[in-house]
């Protein structure tokens, strides 16, 4: 079935996000108002500036509404800045930013710090088929902590803790309709992780 799906439009990579949906056969429409809103089937969070997002949600009168639909199931996918402001509760930020609560988990804003600001790895995302996915690391948040509720599907940087186990830091998760990424697949050229999300947001519409 056709579905059209909102990119958040205030500031970040919209543009990418929008090739990468088209090249995944998805209508799209950048969403800046509560009425372009109510006119989608699913939204992306882009990268960007997640500080400056919160702000122009207030700007637009866009925040509650936003939050209203995201609580109530709209399909989401959040990269980098999206993730932040998907989350219950970002560490390092400002203390005037604001997120959105849809997914219950903790998530540290920068969180790679300075020396490796920006990286790329190739990683497993479950759910995701075909191997190993290209994963670019711009400033990125990383994922402290998650409720029993939220799905982990990626870590980076495996190494064996305590018990014996391999753990890593997380870096993709979600949460019923909402998923999270702290690498931006809308800059690589591998769709899948936008094939993935127009697939949710196609379940979802049925
Ligand atoms: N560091 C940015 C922020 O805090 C996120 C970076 C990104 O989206 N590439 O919002």
């Amino acid at each position: 079935m056709t579905v059209r799906i909102g990119v958040l439009a205030l500031q970040g990579d919209v543009r990418e996000h929008r090739q990468a949906l088209a090249a995944v056969g998805a209508e799209s429409a950048p969403v800046r108002t509560a009425a372009d809103l109510a006119r989608v089937d699913g939204i992306v969070l882009p990268g960007g500036e997640s500080t400056t997002m919160s702000r122009l949600l207030g700007v637009f009168d866009l925040f509650e509404p936003l939050r209203d639909a995201l609580a109530g199931g709209l399909p989401a996918y959040g990269s980098c800045a999206g993730m932040i402001l998907l989350a219950s509760r970002v560490l390092d930020t400002r203390s005037d930013a604001r997120s959105l609560g849809t997914i219950d988990m903790t998530v540290r804003r920068n969180a790679f710090g300075r020396q490796v600001d920006s990286f790329e790895t190739d990683l497993d995302v479950a759910g995701v088929p075909g191997g190993p996915m290209r994963a670019v690391f711009i400033r990125a948040p990383w994922v402290e902590e998650v409720a029993p509720e939220v799905d982990i599907l990626a870590r980076v940087r495996p190494q064996k803790v305590a018990d014996g186990s391999t753990a890593g830091t997380i870096v993709a998760v979600r949460q019923g309709n909402a998923v999270a990424t702290s690498f931006h697949p809308e800059v690589t050229g591998d769709l899948r992780m936008h094939d993935y999300f127009v697939r949710l947001v196609r379940d979802v519409a049925v």
